[in-house]
């Protein structure tokens, strides 16, 4: 094997595919160097007596919004993102609320349960939308600005704005709550969407966050074939361009050399050199791990050290059942068609409590939660060639769960408990056959991908001190580090984790240039307007 690259891109996750990628087809000679048996990281479907199961990632929140969709020809890779029409049901006692994908559609829905909250929701709806398309979603691809220019270009640009500044001092209970629903079941479903990827619904600082979570919920898709398409996709086209993926590559250690990182050592003793180093690791991983302390810069080593990890994680269940897709007695008929089902929240104090009970290390009694039949949406997913038992489908449930609770006693109950409720509201799941279940604990996945450590699935928690221009510390968020040569990329950088490819698609722009490398993917015109409209500051290059 040839070890000498231009860029070491480590980790295979959408980030790591997604920076490799770009700089790939700019005529770098690329590796990525992922740990795992197989690349992916957060987007792993398994495939078991043929159900495809998405074990971490499944929503996508910017689909088809995300630049390096476009850039990179992933259409034509073969990545689909299904967009259901019914994209969340709430379940109460007697009553249910659909939210659409189509706003007016939800805002009837909202209008059955309770009148006077309708227009309410309307506005909410409308703000949320504005606030992602005029600034946070174009933020998403462009580095992070200093703080304090940030505040004064907001404030100087419109009312959105002015008025995202002022989430900035909120957190994402008082932006639900400033619209004063009558209804707390109405609330209480916003805020769950708000907070189920782990935003604190109590986290100061944050509620800037709440349009895009809860806007794009309302909008989310899940990736045909499964959520590893849009990882194997990514790795297709990194391949295309000459690019490579060394899997079953655990980095021991990034070599620096004079102040400048000149490549990788692995623990198998494999040695690779570059001119470039990309980590899409986590903070504790890069600066305390791999790279030597005295190559660091005290306030590197100080920021690693105060770097906070989530305080809560996700429990992921998914069964491969021969039976019919859940029906819900005596609901509307949308609430079968929906992506997703949610259950035992119907105020805002549902949602803290469920936060909560997760943060103080209680294990979920599999009550709360939200559960999905994906292959309602994509027939792929399901075992087809168990078609000669009967109908089969693939379902998941999903909850906010503790890192340090006792797992091994409790990883099948929680799947037990949570498949009996499900069933009280779907009676016909009792009839199901289970073929396959495979549950993951927040444990399974720090083992799986040491990214996200006690399971945080964005590699770091999300509070105002590590967002943005000190995300992962003030000498690193421009994805250049001190160390000449050196780069990060991952979730804890801006714009953070979840699948939006920001970090690697905001980073490749970076290295580019350091290299000298053709930089042929245009800014996104979406980007262009926000710069235009004041949002954000001219592009340097
Ligand atoms: C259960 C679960 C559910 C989720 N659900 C969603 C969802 O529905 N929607 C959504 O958008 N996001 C979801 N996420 C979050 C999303 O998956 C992550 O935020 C995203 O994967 C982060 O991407 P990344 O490329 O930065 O890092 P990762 O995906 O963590 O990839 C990093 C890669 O680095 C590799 N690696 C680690 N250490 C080393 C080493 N020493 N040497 C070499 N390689 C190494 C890892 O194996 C991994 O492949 C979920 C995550 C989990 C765990």
């Amino acid at each position: 094997m040839q070890n000498d690259f231009d860029v070491l891109v480590i980790g295979a996750g959408p980030n790591g595919l997604c920076c490799g990628s770009y700089l790939a087809r700019a005529g770098a000679k690329v590796a990525v160097v992922e740990k795992n048996v197989e690349s992916g990281g957060g987007l792993m479907t398994q495939e078991l007596s043929g159900f495809k199961l998405n074990s971490h990632a499944i929503y996508m929140l910017l689909g088809d919004l995300m630049p390096p969709y476009h850039d990179l020809e992933l259409k034509s890779r073969g990545v689909t993102f299904i967009t259901p029409e019914v994209q969340a049901a709430f379940l109460y006692d007697d009553d249910s609320l659909i939210l659409y994908a189509d706003q007016e559609k939800s805002k009837e829905s909202v209008a059955r349960l309770s009148p006077n909250d309708a227009d309410s929701f309307a506005s909410l709806s409308q703000d949320f939308k504005k606030a992602c398309d005029e600034f946070i979603i174009p933020a998403t691809y462009y580095p992070p600005v200093d703080p304090l220019e940030q505040i004064e270009l907001l404030d100087q640009s419109s009312d959105v704005g002015r008025w995202l500044n002022e989430l900035a001092e909120m957190t994402p209970r008082e932006v639900i709550g400033a619209y004063d629903f009558d209804d707390e079941r109405i609330e209480g479903a916003l805020l769950y969407l708000a907070s189920m990827f782990g935003l604190d619904p109590d986290g100061g600082g944050m509620g800037f966050l709440t349009p895009i979570y809860v806007h794009r919920l309302m909008q989310s898709s899940i990736v045909k074939g499964g959520s590893h398409q849009l990882a194997s996709s990514l790795r297709r086209t990194l391949e295309s361009y000459g690019g490579e993926v060394i899997t079953d590559a655990n980095v021991a250690e990034i070599t620096v050399e004079s102040g400048r990182a000149v490549g990788l050592r692995l623990h198998d003793g494999r040695v690779f050199r570059s001119k470039a180093v990309v980590s899409t690791l986590n903070p504790e991983q890069n600066f305390k791990e791999l790279i030597d302390g005295n190559a660091l810069s005290s306030t590197i080593k100080e920021a690693t050290d105060a770097w906070e990890w989530d305080e809560t994680s996700l429990y992921v269940v998914n069964w491969g059942v021969v039976g019919e897709a859940p029906r819900y007695e005596g609901r509307p008929e949308d609430v079968d068609l929906a992506l997703n089902v949610v259950m035992g929240i119907s105020s805002p104090g549902d949602v803290i409590d469920h936060f909560d009970h997760a943060k103080s290390g209680q294990i979920p009694d599999g009550a709360t939660g939200h559960a999905s039949c994906p292959s309602l949406f994509d027939p792929l997913s399901s075992a087809r060639h168990l078609g000669e038992y009967g109908n089969c489908e693939v379902l998941r449930w999903e909850c906010m769960a503790p890192f340090d609770a006792d797992w091994s006693n409790h990883k099948s109950s929680v799947a037990r408990n949570a498949f009996s409720k499900w069933s009280e509201y779907a009676p016909n799941l009792r009839d199901a056959n289970i073929r396959i279940e495979l549950a993951w604990s927040p444990n399974d996945i720090w083992t799986h991908l040491p990214t996200m450590k006690h399971g945080g699935i964005k590699h770091g928690a999300y509070q105002s001190i590590q967002m943005g221009y000190n995300r992962p510390n003030s000498e690193c968020s421009s994805y250049s580090t001190p160390i000449e040569g050196f780069y990060v990329a991952g979730a804890s950088t801006h714009p953070g984790g979840m699948v939006i490819l920001g970090p690697g698609y905001n980073a490749a722009r970076v290295v580019a240039k350091d290299l000298g490398l053709d930089i042929w993917w245009e800014l996104p015109e979406m980007v262009s307007r926000a710069i235009k409209a004041g949002y954000l500051p001219p592009d340097q290059d």
